[in-house]
């Protein structure tokens, strides 16, 4: 499944924000007796209304949520491209990574030692994304010359090499391959699919602030948003100190508690929410007595491939769904409710599955 890769120098808080999702995984690790607990992966439920809701009207035995997979990446340091810290061991761990969490810095603690000796979350931005283009290039550099050898015996090849050498160039000036302008044509989509590049994933920035922080944005806050608006990217703002102590709240504790800071959504959900949707991921729901479960798909997958979540037989046998939108589901309270009013779908092979469905498959065994 997708994973999100957490980042960042030394002493951001990752540990902290990962532990916090460690231990939203073990809060309901019973209902996912699937998932392997690894030491450097958590498996986290999406919090999700609608399933909350549903599980409410059907009261079903069981309530399983979508999941996320957070992988912690340990040992960034200036110098990792050429082997300082962790090296090449981090760096393999972000290439398994499909979309990245970096976390930033943003509250000043001179109990908290920082690896540069002062707060400045635009540098440490940079010091990251540095060490990735430079693997970055060093990779696309040496896939050149292979390509280079090979067009002295093949002419079509030959005529790529230029190509190749933008995207060199590109780097070559520090910037991420996400950002290279021909990376969606039909041959870097090939190249990079052969040839997978560190700088050529979305990236969340996560701005790990104090509790002042949490009530106003402070200027290190402030800089990230810039930096990532300017990007393009999302930005979440959590505090990691104030995550460990709501994950073990209940959810009226929990509510209150963020009241006082004035926020809806703890930083933790927010993460989890944004990852969830950076990495292209959407849900479609189940609802009967036996459980009522959020179901992971691709977002502008079609119904066979969605049913396949569940059982390879219900792709493989696929013959219809019958769908009900998830407004018509709460709007008339149920599914014998929309079947009388005429409000339950019957969709193909073809049918694109939205966000929120509430789904029934009809299969051949
Ligand atoms: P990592 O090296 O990035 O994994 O950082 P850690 O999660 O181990 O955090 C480093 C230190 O910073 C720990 O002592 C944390 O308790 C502390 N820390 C993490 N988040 C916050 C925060 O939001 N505020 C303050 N004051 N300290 C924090």
């Amino acid at each position: 499944s997708l994973s999100i890769g957490i980042l960042g120098l030394p002493n951001v808080g990752k540990s902290t924000i990962f532990n916090a999702l460690t231990r939203a995984q073990n809060a309901e690790a019973a209902n996912y007796p699937f998932c392997t607990i690894e030491p450097n992966k958590a498996v986290v439920p999406v919090p999700d209304p609608r399933v909350d809701k549903l599980a409410n009207m059907v009261t079903p035995k069981k309530t399983v949520y979508a999941t996320v997979d957070f992988m912690d990446i340990a040992g960034l340091v200036k110098g990792a491209s050429k082997g300082e810290g962790l090296g090449n061991k981090f760096l393999s761990n972000v290439r398994e990574a499909d979309a990245l969490l970096h976390v930033i810095r943003c509250f000043e603690d001179p109990n908290v030692v920082h690896v540069d000796g002062s707060v400045d979350p635009v540098r440490d931005i940079e010091v990251i994304e540095t060490e990735l283009v430079l693997a970055d290039y060093e990779t696309w550099s040496n896939r050149v010359d292979r390509m280079k050898k090979q067009a002295r015996a093949d002419k079509a090849a030959a005529a790529t090499i230029p190509e190749v050498e933008k995207l060199l160039a590109h780097l070559g000036e520090g910037k991420p391959a996400i950002a290279f302008p021909d990376r969606n044509s039909e041959l870097f989509k090939k190249l990079l699919k052969e040839c997978p590049l560190l700088t050529d994933k979305k990236i969340i920035y996560c701005a790990n602030v104090d509790e002042d922080g949490m009530v106003k944005d402070n200027d290190f806050v402030h800089a990230v948003r810039a930096y990532a608006d300017a990007k393009g990217a999302d930005t979440v703002k959590i505090c990691a100190k104030m995550e460990e102590d709501l994950v073990g709240m209940d959810e009226e504790e929990a509510n209150e508690f963020l009241k006082e800071y004035g926020v809806e959504e703890s930083g933790l959900n927010q993460v989890i929410h944004k990852g969830y949707h950076t990495l292209g991921l959407a849900s479609y729901l189940t609802a009967g007595p036996k459980e009522v479960h959020a179901w992971t798909i691709h977002q502008g997958w079609k119904a066979p491939a969605a049913a396949g979540v569940i059982h390879t037989d219900f792709e493989r046998g696929f013959i219809r769904a019958q769908v009900i939108s998830y407004a018509d589901y709460i709007e008339h309270g149920g599914e014998n409710a929309c079947k009388e009013k005429g409000l339950m779908r019957t969709e193909g092979k073809e049918y694109v599955v939205k966000d929120g469905d509430i789904i029934e498959f009809l299969f051949n065994v």
